[in-house]
C-alpha cells in the first residue's frame, strides 16, 4: 500500500513551507511535502555570481514602515538578514538616451506627469468597466512615443503602479523597500523556517517529510482522499492536499487532475496573467558608472519599449563586487531566454556603451536566470488584470474537493510578493485544519449513532 499522510504539501517555496510550519505547530506530524526541484525555495533563490550571492528572484522586502508590519520583514530582522534601502526616487533623473546625454531633469518630470497621467486615465476607462471605453476616452497626445516616454511608460506599468493606483503593500505596509544582500541569501529565512518543524543537522534538512526531485504529475482526488503520483512513478496518498505550484505551473499541462478540475476553476486560473521578470546580471573588471548618493538606478531609452531599460548598479548593496543589474520583462525576458546568454551579453554591451562610451570594459561574466522556461515556475509572479474582480482570485484560491490551492497567487491583497506567499500559506493551512476538525466532527458523529 501507498504512504498514506494527513496532509500532502507540493511545493516548498515560501507558500508550502508557512503551512507546513502551521499544520505542524497544530499537531499534523504526519505531513509530506513533495518538491520538483532539487532545492526548496522555489522563487526565491540566490546563486553564487563573482564573489557574491545575487538573488535570482525575489530580492526586495517590499513594504516597510507602514502603519501595519510586514511579516517578512519581521522574521528578516530578527534573523539579522542584511538588507539595503532602496531609493528609487532618483532613478528618473538617470535616464540616458542613445547618446549618452542625461535627459535634464525638467523633461524627465514632465515626461513623468504625461504618463502618470495617461496611466489614470487608462484606468479611469478601466474602472467605468468598459475596456472600448478606455480606448474612446484616450486622450492620444497622451500616449507614449518617444524613447523617454515609453521607458517611463515601462518603468510605471511593468515595475509599479503605486503612483497611479494604490497597491495594498505599500499602503499597509508602507512604502519602503529593502534589498536583501545577505550573502546566506533570501533563502536563509526559507531554511530557518524549515529547521522550527523539520529535522535537520548542521544547516541540512535530514527529514524524510520532505522529498525533493519529487516532480508531482497527477492528483486523482474522491471524498475519501487524493493520490498523488510522481513523475518516477511513486504513488502517495493523503486526506487533503495543499498545491502551491505557481499560476504559470497551473495554465500549463505539468500536472492533471482526476476527476479533472471543473470549468470555473480552469477558466479562473486562465484569467490570471503571468509576469516574467528577468534580472540580468553583468561582472566588471572595475566600474565605469557613477556611484554617489541617488546613482543607484538608472535608465536607458530606446525606441523599443522594456529594451534593457532598467539598470541598477550593485555597489551599495556588495561594495567592489562591479555587478551591474538590468531587469527585462515579459516579451523581452522571453526572447533573451531563448537565445544564447552571448548574445545577451553583446546586446547589453551595445547598450551600456551607447550610455558610457565605446572605451568601457566587456563583462568578464552574465547570469541569465529562466523562469520562464523552467517547466516548475513558467513565470515570475501573477498579474491579475486590472479590469479582474475579486471572483476571479477567489475561484483560483478555492478548494476543490480534497484540494486546496496556496501560493502568491492566491493572496487577494499581496498577489506577486514573498509575504504574499508567506500569508497565503497560512491562511490556507488553517483553512485546511477546520476541514479536518469537520471531519472529526462528522467522525465522532457517526461512531456515537452505531
Ligand atoms: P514558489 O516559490 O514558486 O513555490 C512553489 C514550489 O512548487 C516551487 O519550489 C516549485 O519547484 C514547486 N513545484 C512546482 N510544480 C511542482 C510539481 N508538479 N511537483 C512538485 N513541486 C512543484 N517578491 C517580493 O516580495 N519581492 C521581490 O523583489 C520579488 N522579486 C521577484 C523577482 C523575480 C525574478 C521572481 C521570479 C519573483 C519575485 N518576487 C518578488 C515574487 C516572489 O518570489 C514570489 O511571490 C514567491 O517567492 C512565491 O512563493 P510561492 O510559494 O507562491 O511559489
Amino acid at each position: 500500500p501507498s504512504p498514506r499522510s494527513s496532509v500532502i504539501i507540493i511545493g516548498a517555496g515560501v507558500s508550502g513551507l508557512s503551512a507546513a510550519k502551521v499544520l505542524a505547530e497544530n499537531g499534523i506530524g504526519d505531513l509530506l511535502i513533495l518538491e520538483a526541484s532539487d532545492r526548496i525555495g522555489g522563487r526565491i533563490r540566490k546563486e553564487k555570481f563573482g564573489d557574491v550571492s545575487v538573488e535570482l528572484g525575489a530580492g526586495w522586502i517590499a513594504g516597510v514602515g507602514g502603519k501595519e508590519s510586514n511579516p517578512v520583514w519581521e522574521i528578516a530582522a530578527k534573523l539579522g538578514l542584511r538588507t539595503c534601502f532602496s531609493d528609487y526616487s532618483n532613478a528618473r533623473y538617470n535616464i540616458y538616451d542613445r547618446s549618452g546625454k542625461i535627459f535634464p531633469s525638467g523633461i524627465a518630470a514632465d515626461s513623468y506627469k504625461k504618463a502618470v497621467d495617461s496611466a489614470i486615465q487608462k484606468l479611469k476607462g478601466l474602472e467605468s468597466n468598459c475596456v472600448e471605453d478606455a480606448t474612446n476616452r484616450t486622450d492620444f497626445t497622451l500616449t507614449p512615443k518617444t524613447p523617454i516616454e515609453l521607458a517611463i511608460d515601462f518603468i510605471l506599468h511593468d515595475f509599479e503602479m503605486a503612483e497611479v493606483e494604490p497597491i495594498s503593500t505599500y499602503v499597509d505596509f508602507g512604502e519602503r523597500e529593502f534589498l536583501v544582500a545577505d550573502e546566506r541569501g533570501y533563502e536563509y529565512l526559507l531554511y530557518k523556517m524549515a529547521e522550527e518543524f523539520l529535522f535537520t543537522l548542521e544547516g541540512k534538512i535530514l527529514d524524510n517529510r520532505l522529498k525533493l526531485n519529487k516532480v508531482v504529475r497527477e492528483l486523482q482526488h474522491s471524498r475519501n482522499g487524493v493520490t498523488v503520483r510522481t513523475e518516477d512513478g511513486c504513488v502517495y496518498e493523503a486526506d487533503y492536499v495543499i498545491l502551491s505550484a505557481s499560476i504559470g505551473v497551473l495554465q500549463s499541462d505539468l500536472i492533471s487532475f482526476r476527476p479533472p478540475l471543473p470549468r470555473w476553476k480552469t477558466e479562473a486560473i486562465e484569467k490570471c496573467d503571468v509576469m516574467v521578470y528577468t534580472k540580468i546580471f553583468l561582472k566588471f573588471p572595475y566600474k565605469f558608472w557613477p556611484c554617489g548618493p541617488g546613482k543607484e538606478f538608472f535608465i536607458y531609452a530606446h525606441e523599443r519599449r522594456g529594451y534593457y531599460t532598467f539598470w541598477q548598479h550593485m555597489e551599495n548593496a556588495y561594495p567592489g563586487s562591479n555587478i551591474l543589474v538590468v531587469t527585462l520583462t515579459n516579451d523581452e525576458s522571453k526572447r533573451v531566454e531563448s537565445q544564447s546568454d552571448e548574445e545577451t551579453l553583446k546586446e547589453a554591451m551595445v547598450v551600456l556603451r551607447d550610455m558610457f562610451g565605446s572605451d568601457i570594459p566587456d563583462a568578464t561574466d552574465i547570469l541569465v536566470p529562466r523562469w520562464w522556461n523552467n517547466r516548475f515556475q513558467r513565470c515570475s509572479y501573477s498579474n491579475y488584470p486590472m479590469i479582474s474582480n475579486n471572483q476571479v482570485i477567489n475561484d483560483i484560491k478555492a478548494p476543490v474537493g480534497r484540494i486546496f490551492f496556496t501560493g502568491e497567487h492566491t493572496s487577494e491583497r499581496f498577489n506577486g510578493y514573498v509575504h504574499g506567499g508567506h500569508l497565503a500559506g497560512i491562511d490556507t493551512s488553517k483553512a485546511v485544519l477546520e476541514e479536518m476538525r469537520k471531519d472529526e466532527r462528522q467522525n465522532d458523529k457517526q461512531n456515537q449513532n452505531f
